[in-house]
């Protein structure tokens, strides 16, 4: 099966923060976790470029929009490959084939009747770059996101009959329940739709950095629908002289709360309107918090991932993100909290019992896993584990299955507190018993090793190394699967004391 799975693509006007590498990492772990499932994966991020916003910023910099796409496109693809994205294609809207694909699609629903001219006018929000609604608004008419004083615009400019969609999309969410992921995203979205959808703009006649629109090159599309095509458009050339849309569309999209407007009502009744069929589905992440206050730019409250993976891996930062907050909840991250999380769950428990094991079975019974019957109570504690994993996955909910897997980390380590395997050794007439001891605990570091490959990249492939395993496939990931024998590779610390510069 397909699997094609999204991150929204980040405005380039911003500098890259924790916000950004914590989509891009849920993306990838799932990216990762479908591989190992054997399906057959497309992972793409890329950077938004067009637009008011960036035009604005460019000017106030003395450059060109090009020249600040162009350097600041550069650090969101470090930063995916700093926290170890495995994203097989990077797009920016500003990519002329890009911007040739937008102009056919939105030709096409031209073509199909949804679009007229009108006059507009309303607040707007230059740093949204999107009108809002009176509902919408804050007292004194400033942004609900921003806070700052809207505009009151007026234009002509091309509409797109959203409001033609009203049936569609109240009859697709009815379909499709889990089509808006969590429950309370679907309901706010499906809510919106319910209050009445009405017409939008599709053109602006002000603006010149955008792609220009066919029927008329005095507008060019307004940067949502621009930036939303960018999903659809990416296939047809990611690969050069190959066409995956076929093969891989529709996405699964991550996206962020603070868009959930656009990709809930306008995205679909887009494609609806372009005759392609929408997404398979949308799953909406919460906001990281700083001390309870959302992390923004426009905040000012920014932390940097560079420096905590510069300091502690990119597999840490992963762990941790997914650790502290419930996917699909806001929560608040501290450098404490990493810290602890970090001490605690990943040097003592994962890293403390990889070294253990290790070392036990190395000096025990020469660096070679036993073959041994597995221990009756480890069965039953990894029973259904994989499939709990996937299940999870399948809905997004990467922290329940991380919950999962960390939870098997914790009977292993209790395993060995009540079996004491150094006394074991101890006593030759406990020999058999000492194999199945050793034996449980390598497999149930080779199986939590296995699972936990799509979050800990690196540190979850040295160990499996480390434990002489070789498979790394989901399927793999059943205590037991491996019967033993297996020749223990080399184990350096997995989760090494930090000693961090004091501030
Ligand atoms: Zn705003």
């Amino acid at each position: 099966m397909a699997y094609y799975v999204t991150t929204p693509i980040y405005y380039v006007n911003a500098q890259p923060h924790l916000g950004h590498a914590y989509t891009t990492i849920a993306a990838d772990i799932l990216a990762r976790h479908m591989r190992q499932r054997g399906e057959e994966v497309f992972f793409l991020t890329g950077t938004d470029e067009h637009g008011e916003p960036v035009t604005v910023a460019a000017e106030r910099e003395g450059i060109t929009p090009r020249e600040l796409g162009d350097r600041n496109a550069v650090r969101f693809r470090d930063m995916a490959e700093k926290v170890g994205a495995t994203n097989d294609f990077f797009i920016r809207t500003s990519d002329p084939e890009h911007m040739a694909a937008v102009q056919k699609v939105l030709q096409k629903v031209y073509d199909n009747g949804y679009v007229y001219k009108g006059q507009y006018e309303g607040w707007y929000c230059p740093r949204c770059a999107d009108f809002k609604t009176e509902q919408e608004i804050l007292e004194g008419n400033r942004c609900p996101i921003h806070e700052i004083e809207l505009i009151w615009e007026q234009e002509e400019n091309y509409f797109f009959k959203l409001s033609a969609f009203q049936e569609r999309l109240e009859q697709l969410y009815a379909d499709r329940p889990e089509w808006v992921r969590p429950q309370n995203r679907y309901n706010e979205a499906l809510s919106f739709i319910k209050q009445g959808l009405i017409d939008v703009s599709l053109t602006r006649a002000t603006l010149r950095w955008g792609v220009e629109v066919p029927w008329d090159p005095s507008h060019v599309f307004y940067v949502w629908f621009d930036a939303l095509l960018n999903y659809y458009t990416a296939l047809s050339y990611a690969r050069p002289g190959e066409d995956l849309t076929d093969r891989f569309w529709p996405a699964v999209h991550l996206i962020g709360k603070d868009i959930l407007k656009f990709h809930a009502t306008y995205w679909p009744a887009l494609l609806m309107a372009a005759d392609i069929e929408v997404p398979k589905g949308e799953y909406v992440h919460g906001y990281l918090l700083m001390n309870d206050q959302k992390m923004s730019k426009s905040l000012g409250n920014v932390i940097d991932p560079f420096e905590v993976i510069d300091v502690f891996g990119a597999d840490a930062l992963r762990f941790y993100l997914f650790r502290e907050v419930a996917f699909g909840q806001d929560g608040s991250v501290s450098t404490e909290g990493f810290e602890q999380r970090y001490t605690s769950e990943l040097a003592n428990e994962l890293g403390n019992l990889a070294n253990r094991t290790h070392s036990m079975v190395s000096k025990y019974r020469d660096g070679v896993v036993p073959q041994a019957d597995p221990p009756a109570e480890l069965t039953s504690e990894f029973d259904g584990l994989a499939e709990d994993v996937c299940a999870a996955m399948d809905r997004t909910e990467i922290s329940s299955a991380l919950e999962a897997i960390w939870k098997r980390v914790r009977a292993l380590n209790r395993f060995v507190q009540e079996q004491e395997p150094w006394k074991l050794a101890k006593d030759e007439s406990a020999a058999g018993q000492l194999d199945q001891v050793l034996y449980g605990l390598a497999e149930g570091l080779r199986v939590t090793g296995v699972l936990l490959l799509s979050i800990l990249p690196e540190k979850a492939d040295r160990l499996l190394v480390a434990l002489g395993a070789e498979e790394r496939s989901i399927e793999c990931a059943h205590f037991g699967a491996a019967s033993g024998g297996a020749t223990l590779g080399e184990l350096e610390q997995l989760f090494p004391r930090v000693e961090r510069e004091p501030a």
